[in-house]
C-alpha cells in the first residue's frame, strides 16, 4: 500500500476498501506514514465524503488500534455522554459526576478543543493538577472509586483518534460526517460501555449547521453503536448560540460547577439534566427519562453530584478546592467590557465567531504543539432575547495578551446583531430524538 495512491483515490472520489483503510490507520498510528500524507488524505475526505461501508471499516480500524475496555466485574451499567462539539458546550463535566452519583459507572474518553469548539479536556486540566492522562490501572482504579473517569485518548486506548482528532484540529478537517462518526464512536466503542447518549449539535456554531445534517450524522452514529451491540440515543440540540454565558476553559469549569451548586444559566442547567435523564433511562436505572430527570435534580439538589466532582477531582490530582473557592481557578489578568451602542435586543449571536474569538485569545490552538492559556475567554452577560440598554456591557473579554485582543474583539463586535424589535422566541434546546426505541 502506497500511502499517495490512496490520497489519490479518495481525491477523485473512489472508494477504498476494509483491507486498505485498517492498513492505511494502522501504519499512521504506528508513527509509518507522516502527518502531511494524513493530512492530504482527510481533506480528500472532507471534501469527497465516504461511503457506509468505508465508515464502517474507518470507525472500527479506529477502535481496534488500541485495546477495548471490559467493565461486565463492575456493578451498574456503563453509560457514556459525547456531544459532537459546539461552543460553550461544557455538560460532560456536569453529567459525568450527576450520573455517577445516581449509580451508574462513567468511563469517560473525552476530546481537546477541536476546530472553533471547546474540549472536555482542556477544560478539566485549567483545575489545578487535574491528570487528563491516567494510565489504564489509574482509569479503572478512579472509576471503581468513584464511579467515573474523565480521561483523553491514549497510547493504549483509541490511539488513531488521538493522533488523528489533533491534526483535524489545525487543519480544516474537522466538517465531515464520516471522520466524526470514526472519532466519536472509537472512543466511545473502546470504553466498554453498555449505552451511550450523544448530543448532536446543530446551528451556526455547531460542525453540522444544518438540522437535516445534524440528523443523518445522528442516524449514521446511532447505526454503528447498535450494529456494536449498545443502546444509544442521540439528541439534535441547539447550537446556535453558545451554551451558558462563558466560553473559555477554566469559566467554563466555573460555570458548570455553579450549575452543581444548583444555580447557573437556566439552558446549561436544563441541558445537563435532559441528557442526564436520558442517560438514567437508557442505563436502566430509572424506568424513563422523566424519572431520569427527576432523578438528576434531585442529585443536584441535594449537592450529590457537586460531591461527585469534588471526589473525581481529588481523585485524578486535582485541587477539589475549587468546588468551594472558585477564585482557585486561573484568572487572566485583564478584562473589558463590549458595550452595546444603542437601546435593543440581541438578536443574534454568531456563534462560531465566538468560538474562534475564544481561541485567538489564546483558549484553543493554531498549531497541533500549541499549549492552551486556561484563564482566557469570554463572558456573555446578555443572551438571544434579552434586552441591553444603551452604553451597558454585552459581553466581557478575559485576556492575557494585549496583542490578541483586538481580533477577537473584531470578532465578537461583529457577532452580536442587536434590533429595536424582541425576536421570535429562541427555538426549543432540543429539537429532534434519534434512536429512542429498543
Ligand atoms: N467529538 C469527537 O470526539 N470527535 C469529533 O470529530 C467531533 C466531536
Amino acid at each position: 500500500m502506497r500511502p499517495v495512491d490512496l490520497i489519490r483515490r479518495k481525491r477523485d472520489s473512489g472508494e477504498l476498501s476494509r483491507e486498505e483503510i485498517e492498513k492505511f490507520i494502522a501504519a499512521y498510528t504506528a508513527g509509518d506514514i507522516p502527518d502531511y500524507q494524513m493530512s492530504a488524505w482527510l481533506m480528500a475526505v472532507v471534501l469527497r465524503g465516504m461511503t457506509r461501508p468505508e465508515i464502517a471499516a474507518l470507525t472500527e480500524a479506529m477502535l481496534h488500534s488500541g485495546s477495548v475496555l471490559d467493565f461486565s466485574y463492575l456493578a451498574g451499567h456503563k453509560v457514556d455522554k459525547h456531544s459532537t462539539g459546539g461552543v460553550g458546550d461544557k455538560t460532560s463535566l456536569v453529567i459525568a459526576p450527576i450520573a455517577a452519583a445516581g449509580g451508574l459507572k462513567v468511563p469517560m474518553i473525552s476530546g481537546r478543543g477541536l476546530g472553533h469548539s471547546g474540549g472536555t479536556l482542556d477544560k478539566l486540566e485549567s483545575i489545578p493538577g487535574f491528570n487528563v492522562n491516567l494510565s489504564l490501572t489509574d482509569f479503572r482504579r478512579v472509576l471503581e472509586t468513584c464511579g467515573c473517569a474523565l480521561i483523553g485518548q491514549t497510547a493504549e486506548i483509541a490511539p488513531a483518534d488521538k493522533k488523528i482528532y489533533a491534526l483535524r484540529d489545525v487543519t480544516g478537517t474537522v466538517e465531515s460526517p464520516a471522520l466524526i462518526c470514526a472519532s466519536i464512536m472509537s472512543k466511545k466503542l473502546a470504553e466498554g460501555i453498555d449505552a451511550l447518549v450523544l448530543d448532536v449539535k446543530t446551528g451556526s456554531g455547531a460542525f453540522m449547521k444544518a438540522e437535516a445534517d445534524a440528523v443523518s450524522l445522528a442516524e449514521l452514529m446511532v447505526e454503528t453503536g447498535g450494529r456494536m451491540g449498545k443502546r444509544v440515543v442521540a439528541l439534535i440540540t441547539d447550537m446556535d448560540q453558545p451554551l451558558g454565558r462563558t466560553v473559555g476553559n477554566a469559566l467554563e469549569v466555573a460555570e458548570c460547577i455553579e450549575v452543581l451548586r444548583g444555580a447557573g444559566p437556566p439552558d446549561l442547567r436544563a441541558l445537563c439534566v435532559e441528557l442526564s435523564g436520558w442517560m438514567f433511562c437508557l442505563g436502566r436505572r430509572t424506568a424513563t427519562v422523566e424519572e431520569g430527570r427527576r432523578l438528576a435534580a434531585e442529585l443536584i439538589a441535594g449537592g450529590r453530584g457537586l460531591e461527585k466532582f469534588r471526589e473525581v477531582i481529588r481523585l485524578q490530582g486535582g485541587d477539589p478546592g475549587v468546588i468551594d473557592d472558585l477564585r482557585r481557578l486561573p484568572r487572566a489578568q485583564h478584562q473589558v467590557d463590549l458595550v452595546s451602542r444603542r437601546q435593543g435586543w440581541i438578536a443574534d449571536i454568531a456563534c462560531e465567531q465566538v468560538g474562534v474569538a475564544g481561541i485567538v485569545l489564546g483558549g484553543g490552538r493554531a498549531r497541533k504543539e500549541d499549549a492552551v492559556d486556561p484563564a482566557v475567554g469570554i463572558l456573555l452577560r446578555k443572551k438571544v432575547g434579552e434586552m441591553v440598554a444603551a452604553g451597558e456591557s454585552w459581553c466581557t473579554v478575559y485576556y492575557n495578551s494585549a496583542a490578541r485582543l483586538p481580533e477577537a474583539q473584531a470578532l465578537l463586535e461583529k457577532a452580536c446583531s442587536i434590533t429595536p424589535d424582541a425576536p421570535a422566541a429562541p427555538r426549543p434546546l432540543v429539537r429532534q430524538i434519534v434512536g429512542s426505541k429498543g
